[in-house]
């Protein structure tokens, strides 16, 4: 059974530290998988705090977000301008791309996508892009093969803006299996690989879920014979959890259960058939994510 593991980089720091981190634990075990950075601006500082509402307080306190993130992370772009995480971490990021791992683009900035999508007419969409686009292209020598917007948050403007990139493949939403979106009754041309398990943060602390039980309750959601995708944070899985995820790959492979990046399932013979893309809710997370429908 594949699993695609995909990885998400959306801090300054979890390139620096979480993305070495990973893929030592990868190489280890002889996997690949897909990475998706972020080359802007770290600004992830500013999202944190504003969302300091109630429920990210008690979100805080049952993950430890100032474990997970790392106060510097709290505190990035919060009083200084974030730093460009492609100009200062560029080597990092070519060496990944060398090591021959699957790069995606997921982001120029951010925290500023994740929080003003709305607010983005399809210029600025197609600016912020093709800014994250050709600077991750300069980093690693080639063009990025795939996207994934961060947060899940995308929109019909942003999947026919992708339709202008040569990707293989984007993975802007969660869902169930692989498709081709639909927007306004027209189908779009890249297929789209959704996200089909919960990330650590969305069910840690609830139902009784606690780091003891988390790998067994991961692999108890894989499905057999279905797409089945797992989203991984350089933050998160590559610094603060990293014991935790190499117990979960040692016992996923014990199990039989491989790993791929994204871009290798567009190969197995899944049926594809063609959705649409609606906002939705997600248990355990913020606000509002992409869902295919
Ligand atoms: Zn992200």
């Amino acid at each position: 059974m594949k699993i695609g593991l995909r990885i998400d980089v959306d801090t300054f720091r979890g390139t620096k530290i979480g993305v070495p981190n990973l893929c030592k634990i990868l190489a280890e075990q002889n996997l690949n998988a897909s990475f998706f950075f972020s080359v802007g601006p770290d600004n992830m500082g500013r999202h944190l705090w504003r969302l300091l509402r109630p429920a990210f307080f008690m979100k805080m306190l049952r993950s430890k977000a100032a474990n997970l993130y790392g106060w510097d992370i709290l505190l990035k772009g919060t009083f200084l301008p974030g730093p460009l995480i492609g100009e200062r971490m560029a080597d990092i990021i070519a060496g990944v791309s060398k090591n021959g791992y699957e790069i995606g683009l997921h982001a120029w900035d951010h925290y500023h996508w994740q929080v003003h999508l709305d607010k983005m007419d399809q210029f600025t969409i197609r600016h912020s892009l093709e800014k994250g686009y050709s600077r991750l292209a300069k980093i690693t020598g080639k063009p990025p093969v795939c996207s994934a917007v961060p947060a899940w948050k995308c929109s019909n403007n942003v999947l026919l803006e992708k339709e202008r990139f040569h990707f293989n493949y984007n993975s802007d939403c969660r869902g169930r299996s692989i498709f081709y979106p639909v927007v306004s009754g027209k189908k779009l041309s890249q297929p789209q690989i959704p996200v089909t398990l919960p990330t650590y943060d969305e069910v840690i602390g609830h139902k009784g879920i606690s780091v003891d039980n988390y790998n067994d309750y991961i692999i108890s959601r894989i499905k057999p014979e279905e797409l089945n995708v797992l989203t991984v944070h350089a933050e998160v899985e590559g610094i603060f959890c990293a014991s935790v995820f190499y117990q979960f790959l040692k016992k996923a492979l014990s199990k039989g259960i491989s790993f791929v990046p994204l871009g290798k399932l567009l190969h197995e013979n899944f049926s594809v058939g063609s959705s649409s893309i609606e906002r939705g809710k997600i248990g355990g997370r913020e606000g509002w994510v992409s869902v295919q429908v």
